[in-house]
């Protein structure tokens, strides 16, 4: 059991539409105050086994109606999310530390989209006729069978509903990882898609440790798909076991991507831009962390943006006027204040923050890192917090050169007013989404996934259901 402030969710393992309980169990603290909310159990072999052999006898039932047969439940189990809203909102908030005031507005209205959307689009898109070849080719899109789905502490209810609406829209059964360190808002969906008359069976949910539920989860020879969202490093363990039984995976991992503003852009907004990545305490996969500066106009943008950073507040995340919640775990915090030490020591200045916030243990102040070497760590690796770095570029070339520079490939934001220069640049860019004077606008409809280790597989609108179906064709004779 899970008990945040008035609301108490039942946090066992869900299988088969009953509670089941684990001998052990992992303690479950809020990252605000670290005091402990409850527990969840530390899920097994056999507990896996038995949460896929309920999906497995679910499965048919759930294939066969059908996407009419299965819109009625999925748009109610969209409708009990807003009516929840509140609730989910709250736990979401004290379990991961995110702004309370931003899933009131944004997360929980777009978690009920993310499945109302896969609802709808599987009425007109499950199936497709060629009729011009020498057969009639019948395009079928068959579900696939049981998926696992693995979700990390960061944002879990945007991440998790992002693969269930998805998932069984085209007819499949799932096994959800949540993760163990932000297990509420997932055992909450738990209990409102029973409410919302999901079958028994169609959504259970394993707890636990990764490397011990999720692993006996990833090397499940009757898991039909995996989809992961979290680390390279698990991506790895993950691509690996599923190689054994050669299990389609669909990786989101993580990035590091570039924020490039020219001379000619609008420096106000893409100040506020950028003061905007320290969004959820910067632990975000997609947030542009490297801000690349025309050497033109970056001590003016510089100014501007800094006049947006000093201001941020930095505290509990329950309260309006916090911008900055906490970090997930002490362990993360030491290892966000390892990344600025080390890029102070070798030279680097941090011109905003550059220290833990005296706000508690696991605070840490937006910082701003300028004199950075291209190969340093702070600019190459992932540092999942508050920490943006700050470099210049003379030209074009020098800008796309910089931008593509890392392992990742998840997502860049361009500043500029000269369209000619979006379209150039744009194209050069390596990474699976750049956006132009914006950041963040994400269409259902249109395609997501990362280049090079930021990603395998391409997820959103039809390529969704690309990944989560057999794509069969049915091919007829005139
Ligand atoms: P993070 O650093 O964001 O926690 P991880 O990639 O470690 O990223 O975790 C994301 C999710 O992957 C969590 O739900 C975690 O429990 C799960 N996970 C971690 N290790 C494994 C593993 N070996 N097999 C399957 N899932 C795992």
């Amino acid at each position: 059991m899970i008990k945040i402030d008035h609301i108490q969710i039942a946090s066992d393992h869900l299988i088969g539409g009953r509670y089941v309980p684990s001998d052990s169990t992992i303690d479950v603290f809020s990252p605000i105050d670290e005091t402990v909310t409850g527990a969840v159990p530390d899920g097994d072999d056999a507990i896996v086994d038995e949460a896929i052999r309920a999906a497995r006898e679910a499965f048919n039932d759930w294939a066969k109606a059908g996407p009419a047969g299965r819109h009625k439940s999925l748009l109610k189990f969209a409708a009990l999310i807003r009516e929840n809203a509140d609730d989910l909102a709250l736990v979401e908030c004290v379990d991961n530390g995110g702004l309370l005031k931003a899933l009131r507005a944004r997360v929980i209205e777009r978690s009920a989209q993310n499945i109302e959307f896969f609802a709808n689009l599987a009425l007109e898109l499950l199936g497709e006729v060629i009729a011009g070849g020498p057969n009639v080719d019948n395009v079928r899109y068959e579900p696939a069978g049981v998926c696992a789905l693995i979700t990390p502490w960061n944002a879990p209810l945007m991440l998790t509903t992002w693969k269930i609406g998805p998932a069984l829209a085209a007819g499949n059964t799932i096994v959800i990882k949540p993760p163990e360190l932000a297990p509420a808002s997932c055992a909450l969906l738990g209990q409102l898609a029973a409410q919302a008359g999901l079958p028994d069976g169609v959504v259970n949910i394993v707890h636990g440790r990764g490397a011990k539920s999720g692993q006996a989860l990833i090397e499940h020879p009757g898991v039909d798909r995996i989809s992961f969202t979290g680390s390279p490093e698990t991506g790895r363990i993950i691509a690996t076991a599923a190689a054994a039984h050669l299990t389609p995976v669909s990786l989101e991992l993580g990035g590091k991507s570039p924020l490039v503003v020219f001379r000619n852009a609008d420096l106000d907004k893409a100040a506020a831009t950028i003061a905007h990545q320290y969004f959820n305490a910067g632990q975000v996969c997609l947030a542009g962390t490297r801000v690349l500066a025309d050497a033109a106009t970056a001590e003016d943008l510089l100014a501007r943006t800094l006049n947006h950073v000093e201001r941020l507040i930095v505290g509990d995340p329950r309260l309006p006027d916090t911008d900055i919640g906490p970090l997930i775990s002490r362990e993360q915090a030491a290892r966000v204040d390892g990344f600025v030490r080390r890029a102070v020591e070798a030279g680097a200045v941090a011109v905003a923050g550059g220290a833990p916030s005296d706000a508690g243990p696991l605070y840490y102040e937006p910082t701003l890192i300028r004199d950075v070497r291209q190969d340093s760590e702070i600019v190459q690796n992932e540092v999942f917090g508050p920490v943006l770095t700050w470099q210049t570029f003379v030209n074009e070339d020098e800008a796309v050169a910089l931008a593509n520079d890392t392992k990742y490939g998840l997502a860049a934001s361009l500043w500029t007013n000269d369209s000619d220069q979006a379209h150039r640049v744009g194209s050069e860019i390596r990474a699976g989404t750049v956006w132009v004077n914006s950041f963040f606008v994400r269409n259902l409809a249109a395609p997501f996934g990362g280049f090079g280790e930021s990603g395998v597989g391409i997820e959103g609108g039809r390529w969704s259901f690309d990944f989560y179906c057999n794509v069969k064709n049915l091919s007829v004779n005139k």
